[in-house]
């Protein structure tokens, strides 16, 4: 058996973090490859190593340049000393000092926090260091190229025994062996793809909770912890804001059948939570998880006879299109159809969208509203199960919170919920309480 584990920011943040993550690999022997990210915060006011690294590469002159690489410098001194290492990292400031005030690239700036973590990380455990540079690349929109990347990287695996590689970059795909980076908390993609390439069992993604919540902790007190979901479940409530994977980290190990397990560096015994491709383990509540965005606005269009115009839907949609706005809802009646959009992305265009409805299908009035907040109730559990949809009104009906919308599709595998934006924290309080 073997595993990848990857550790984010906060687990590798200083000294005492670097401690427990050895603890953690030199437990099992099944944790041959290891991803780390760049130190992250130690307290809630720090500042990330990789924002330093932003920060000094966007300073506007050297002077500045070279204060801010102080702080940088500082970090991982305080990490070398802290456990002994002894290793020098001298040379490597100097370069990066030379090529930033060159501005030779800001991925490569931003990328030499990771680099740097897994010089020292490798040092620490006593494995092999495989620079990320020379075995994964990136196109120019942040996608990792599977054609090139795959036979390079599984080749590489294949011989070494224990490896860190570091998280977040790779090179740019073109040849140029320019550094190229992923989107920000893009060390959980970099796990990924490292998982799929060493055909891993489990794919560890440590961080600083005890896995996935049922709902976000801001909002309700204590949440459960969700131990097992599937990849679906997740893309539903990443989708409405829960967060703790990064987007695109999914696809590479979704396809090869590889669960993600999430662990917490701070607790290691806790068993966090497993997300896979499809399980027989019951959820231990009808919904797995509850998740919410506020900021929603509706277009809702009202024209006699709707209904038998052929081609309305059409029309109306084509009009969103033309303006390069997504839809997320349409719930319609016999002569009404809503169109659910987000306020941020359409609040600059709606007079430019009214009119075009207004061409398009000549409607007898358009309403908009701006103030409708969307909560997913997720769960596998809700197919089998009679009466989830009743409880979610009745809670929401409990708590005298109006329901604007209602959109369950038939994969059962969600229900969504519009409500007004000052009822959001409510409604997601009471709907929790209703299932847990
Ligand atoms: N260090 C990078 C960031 O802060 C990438 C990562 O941690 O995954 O976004």
């Amino acid at each position: 058996m073997s595993k990848v584990v990857k550790f984010g920011g906060s687990s590798l943040a200083d000294a005492t973090q670097f401690k427990k993550v050895y603890e953690i690999i030199k437990a099992d022997q099944d944790r041959r490859y290891v991803v780390p990210s760049a130190p992250g915060k130690r307290f809630s006011d720090d500042t990330k190593v990789t924002d330093l690294l932003y920060q000094a590469y966007n300073a506007k002159n050297d002077k500045e340049m070279l204060k801010v690489f102080d702080l940088i410098e500082e970090r991982y001194q305080d990490i070398i000393e802290g456990l002994s290492l002894t290793i020098s990292l001298e040379e490597d400031y100097k370069e990066m000092k030379e090529s930033f005030s060159k501005k030779i690239g800001i991925d490569y700036a931003a990328s030499r926090g990771e680099y740097l973590n897994g010089k020292l990380l490798a040092s620490y455990l006593g494995f092999e260091f495989i620079d990320a540079a020379e075995v994964i690349f990136i196109d120019e929109h942040g996608n990792y190229d599977i054609e090139k990347t795959d036979p390079v990287l599984s080749q590489r695996l294949k011989e070494v025994e224990c490896a860190v590689i570091p998280g977040f970059y790779g090179s740019l795909n073109d040849g140029s062996q320019t550094i190229k980076a992923f989107s920000r908390g893009g060390s959980d993609v970099t796990g990924s793809i490292v998982a799929k390439n060493g055909k891993v069992d489990v794919y560890e993604n440590w961080t600083d909770v005890s896995g996935f919540l049922m709902a976000d902790p801001r909002i309700v007190d204590n949440p459960d912890v969700i131990e097992t979901i599937t990849y679906k479940e997740l893309r539903e409530l990443s989708y409405m804001g829960a967060s703790v994977l990064h987007e695109n980290s999914v696809f590479p190990v979704r396809n090869e059948g590889i669960p993600i397990n999430i662990k917490n560096t701070n607790k290691p015994l806790d068993p966090g939570t497993l997300i896979v491709e499809s399980t027989c383990h019951k959820p231990s509540h009808v919904i797995t998880g509850i998740a919410g965005r506020q900021g929603f606005a509706t277009v809702m269009i009202e024209k006699d006879m709707m209904n038998s115009e052929v081609g309305f839907g059409r029309k109306v949609l084509q009009v969103f299109e033309e303006h390069h706005i997504s839809f997320e809802h349409m719930p319609s009646g016999i002569d009404t159809m809503t169109i659910v959009v987000n306020t941020h992305d359409f609040i600059d265009k709606e007079q430019d969208i009214l009119a075009g409805i207004h061409r398009a299908v000549q409607p007898d009035s358009i309403e908009l509203e701006s103030d409708l907040s969307l909560i997913a109730v997720v769960g596998r559990g809700m197919k089998a199960s009679r009466g989830t949809a009743a409880r979610v009104f009745n809670a929401l009906a409990k708590e005298n919170i109006n329901i604007k919308m209602i959109d369950q599709g038939s994969s059962e595998l969600n229900i969504i919920i519009g409500v007004r934006n000052c009822y959001f924290e409510q409604a997601i309080k009471a709907i929790y309480g209703e299932f847990c």
